[in-house]
């Protein structure tokens, strides 16, 4: 059976590989930097932030998380040879203001005691949802999460923003 989402897809798809002609980009990004941002639905990374196929990285997660997307940051500076991070994250995320707590509590209602731990399981401590409490002071300690970390070459520019979802304009909090 293909779900009502799945047509789309195809259909959508299948316009779009006739007109296809990035086949002969490279996978390593032209313009050597990667974008960490939330999979907020209402932000367009590559119409907000200038990305073009081919030039950047983007590493989505709930909440734009620097920690989250650290295994793909050190895969794309390391094998991929970016020197540039930026973390984007957005007014009215639904990451903030949430508890750890908070979460385990529905995912336990939802699915059972056993799914938290299993995820608790994963590296033997509680699982962190990293949620934030406030938004220009989550972006700086993501900033300052990624040039303390021994994973991230000290050369590596890091860069912290907001993006507003109301007004669609992006504000620089961290240099
Ligand atoms: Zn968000």
């Amino acid at each position: 059976m293909t779900t009502t989402n799945e047509a789309h897809l195809i259909r959508s798809n299948r316009k779009f590989a006739k007109c296809f002609d990035d086949g002969d980009l490279s996978h390593l990004p032209a313009k050597k930097y990667a974008i960490v941002t939330c999979m907020d639905c209402r932000i367009d990374a590559y119409s907000a932030f200038g990305i073009t196929p081919g030039d950047a990285h983007v590493i989505r997660n709930a909440g734009g998380s620097a920690r989250d997307a650290l295994r793909s940051l050190v895969i794309s500076q390391q094998l991929l040879q970016t020197t540039e991070v930026f973390i984007i994250k957005h007014t009215h995320c639904g990451m903030q203001g949430l508890t750890n707590d908070g979460v385990n509590a529905t995912v336990v209602k939802n699915l059972g005691p056993e799914a938290v731990a299993e995820l608790d399981a994963v590296n033997c401590k509680r699982f962190d949802w990293l949620p934030f409490a406030e938004l220009k002071q989550g972006v700086r300690d993501d900033v300052a999460f990624l040039r303390s970390s021994r994973a991230i070459a000290g050369e590596v520019h890091v860069s912290g923003w907001v993006f507003d979802v109301e007004t669609g304009k992006v504000s620089r909090v961290e240099k």
